[in-house]
């Protein structure tokens, strides 16, 4: 899941960027360095700042790696991995296994209860009348399962899902299936009205007496994807599939016509109770300041209709091939960085929410966390979700990489991403800013797959992220405060954020002090 709203830049700097990219794919690779730090500790020179030793952390992102391979291998070998699943419990000793071998001074996995398990049965829907015909579908993550014997009912059109649309299906909503159209998914800010608009659709089903619903898929050629509306990893109120659009098109045009459409609905996911996911957790110790540390975070989990490359595999590889960079380098930063795979993302960033809660003692001493969500789409920047006060410290920490046009900074706050919980914990937060690339059309969907990847693009982004890292965690001086509950109040209601967290059920865990800073 990832849902920020893409800040265009002029195609000038594209071009630019393009130009330092291909002269830095000139330079020859750095040589390998040794696995661990040279016996009787620090050798580096302390003199050896960020900015000495980004031109040789850009050589070994761009030069030969095991970025590929190691996402390869997470792809297509362990394949979806949906949190709490075997697969996920797969992908958790790749990380470690990866994280070893570029060289981290320790890494780990911190385990957390997530309160439900979910896997999709046999979804299946048949057309009774006006006559059979092939509807696709998948079910929506985290839904009900139907009753046992599924659900024989009549299809309504609600329209859009708002009170327009429920107002027009009117009492013929009650004990039918409802129908809710939807655009196609092009921008960011599409995909975030998706989240936003569907708890909203799912209580006006619910206050209409609607047994189920049916959502037009928001991508074209039969394509179906799956992602969850609910908000903390709990189950939906309503059973709800996701209809490919040809399909759902095809029953919309019949009741248009007023041609009543009767289906047979089987949807049988299996729910467990509890269960246990676990985030993976490597770590470079700072030279002197080991207790203060940088976050440089991805998901790990994904959904499983694909293979979670660009959602969000490709990071998760990015960030481990960020650790050996760094590594290779040599240098030690003053501050400690700690390499995060998080999992729970799409049930609700409940990984990072569960790092921030068991971490809390030590939060005072997080300077950043830095999150990649967002695909192979070119970085343009970070976000900080509205925290200008240390906007000047980031611009700092990424001088070194000033000529790769990658800095733009900006200020807007969305929810979306495990950037998420720190932000409610004070703890300022980068998210980098992407440009879409082939995220839309592939986000969560059966296509999302290791050839969607772009390897050199995400070799760029290895290298920002390193030298993100790295030049956060040798700041002379801390990044910025860590805010305080009054403050991180004051920010969400300056960024907008406050409505975002309304509208997708999310305030009231912030109000019940579940997640964020409790003073
Ligand atoms: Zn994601």
């Amino acid at each position: 899941m990832r849902m920020s709203p893409m800040r265009a830049l002029p195609i000038l700097l594209c071009t630019l960027f393009l130009c330092a990219i291909s002269t830095q794919a000139q330079l020859p690779p750095v040589k390998p360095a040794p696995l661990q730090p040279p016996a009787g500790g620090n050798t580096c020179s302390v003199a050896n700042t960020c900015a000495d030793i980004a031109p040789g952390m850009i050589r070994s992102a761009e030069g030969p790696s095991p970025l590929e391979e190691n996402l390869r291998h997470l792809t297509d070998e362990i394949g979806g991995r949906v949190s709490g699943s075997p697969a996920a419990e797969k992908a958790a000793g790749w990380g470690v296994e990866a994280f070893r071998h570029a060289g981290v001074d320790e890494v780990h996995t911190e385990k957390f209860t997530m309160p439900t398990g979910w896997s999709e049965g046999r979804t299946h829907i048949e057309i009774l009348s006006p006559g059979a015909f092939a509807v696709r579908a998948v079910a929506v993550g985290w839904s009900p399962a139907t009753p046992d014997g599924g659900i024989t009912a009549n299809v309504v059109d609600a329209g859009a899902g708002d009170e327009a649309g429920f107002g027009k299906a009117g009492s013929a909503a009650k004990g039918a299936i409802v129908l809710v159209h939807q655009n196609f998914l092009i921008t960011w800010d599409d995909l975030f009205e998706e989240y936003e608009r569907a708890p909203g659709v799912i209580d006006r089903a619910v206050n209409a007496g609607a047994v189920a619903i049916f959502w037009m898929s928001t991508r074209p050629n039969l394509l179906l994807y799956r992602h969850t509306n609910s908000a903390n990893g709990e189950i939906e109120k309503l059973p709800q599939a996701t209809l490919a659009r040809e399909d759902a098109e095809r029953i919309a045009r019949f009741l248009a016509n007023n041609v009543p459409v009767q289906v047979h609905f089987e949807m049988p996911n299996k729910i467990t109770g509890p269960v246990e996911s676990e985030n993976v957790v490597a770590e470079i110790r700072g030279r002197e300041k080991p207790d203060e540390f940088v976050l440089l975070g991805a998901h790990l989990d994904s959904w499983e209709l694909g293979t979670g490359a660009l959602d969000n595999g490709c990071n998760a590889a990015m960030v481990i091939d960020a650790a050996r960079v760094i590594h290779s380098t040599g240098t030690i930063p003053r501050r400690s960085i700690r390499f995060v795979l998080f999992t729970g993302e799409e049930q609700g960033m409940l990984g990072s929410a569960a790092y921030a809660r068991a971490h809390r003692n030590e939060l005072d001493q997080m300077d950043a966390a830095i999150i990649f969500d967002s695909g192979v789409g070119r970085v343009t920047g970070y976000s900080l979700s509205g925290r200008k006060d240390v906007a000047e410290a980031v611009k700092q920490a990424l001088a070194p990489t000033q000529s790769l046009n990658a800095n733009n900074i900006t200020f807007d706050a969305e929810i979306g991403t495990d950037n998420f919980d720190f932000l409610l914990e004070g703890v300022p937060t980068l998210v980098a800013n992407q440009e879409p690339a082939n995220y839309m059309l592939n986000y969560h969907a059966a296509s999302d797959t290791f050839d969607k990847v772009d390897i050199a693009e995400l070799k760029n982004h290895v290298a920002l992220a390193a030298i993100a890292a790295f030049g956060i965690a040798d700041l002379p001086q801390r990044l910025g405060k860590r805010q305080s509950r009054a403050e991180i109040e004051t920010l969400m209601k300056e960024t907008g954020m406050d409505e975002q967290m309304k509208q997708m059920d999310l305030q009231k865990l912030w109000d019940d002090g579940i997640r964020g800073r409790e003073r």
